[in-house]
């Protein structure tokens, strides 16, 4: 798999590891420019340590949903180019604008990820990816609602929880469901599990159609 232009792998203590150039953000371990992507902290981190085939090339626009406080949108603000960045709760948001101070094209937003007509006066259209790690009821439904801001041929990278739609029932079932949701406005090309990095979720991607 070819990694997006930004991400390389380099060896850190002897271990090959993804690393991205920039400010580093959660005491990750860094190498003069380069900050280690640890795929055990974030779910497209995993995607892309377990070889999915994330169809990116580095400077795409992006639209980030469950920014938390920034762990992972910050190594995707270090390679895409304009970076939306949606969270819903205000305490990690005060750490993610710190997290962009250093970074001029990471734009958050205190926004629910449900409603995505409260930040479309901010956020560009035609955009060329969204990143959705919400981890909440409803996963397909935010990220079929986004679908709007994106490209006609733009790709979606989802962590789906499969806890966070049903603590109870078989992540497999779970799974089906938001596949099929999904399916109404997107193409899947590819799901994987992120285990061992994190347990009970499934890495999507897929393709607006
Ligand atoms: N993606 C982050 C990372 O790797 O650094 C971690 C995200 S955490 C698993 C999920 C985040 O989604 C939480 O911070 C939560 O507050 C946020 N979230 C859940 N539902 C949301 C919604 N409807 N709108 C915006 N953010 C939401």
């Amino acid at each position: 798999m070819t990694l997006p232009d930004g991400i390389v792998r380099r060896a850190f203590d002897g271990r090959e590891r993804l690393a991205t150039s920039g400010e580093p953000v959660y005491g990750e371990p860094t190498d003069g420019q380069w900050r280690v992507w640890d795929a055990g902290r974030s779910k497209l981190g995993a995607m892309l340590e377990l070889g999915m085939d994330v169809p990116l090339s580095g400077g795409e626009s992006v639209l980030y949903l469950g920014a938390a406080s920034g762990t992972t949108v910050s190594h995707v603000a270090d390679f895409a180019g304009p970076t939306y960045a949606v969270e819903f709760a205000p305490r990690p948001v005060r750490d993610l604008v710190s997290v962009a101070a250093d970074r001029s094209n990471l734009f958050p937003l205190l926004k629910d990820a449900r409603q995505p007509e409260t930040y479309a006066h901010v956020v560009e259209s035609n955009l060329d990816a969204i990143i959705q790690d919400v981890a909440t009821r409803g996963q397909a439904t935010v990220a079929a609602r986004n679908a709007t801001f994106l490209d006609e041929d733009g790709v979606l990278l989802a962590a789906i929880k499969a806890r966070s739609e049903d603590v109870t029932a078989d992540p497999e079932a779970v799974y089906d469901r938001v596949l099929d949701e999904l399916e109404e406005t997107y193409e899947i090309l590819e799901t994987r599990s992120l285990e061992p990095y994190h347990d009970d979720h499934l890495g999507v991607v897929a393709r607006k159609q």
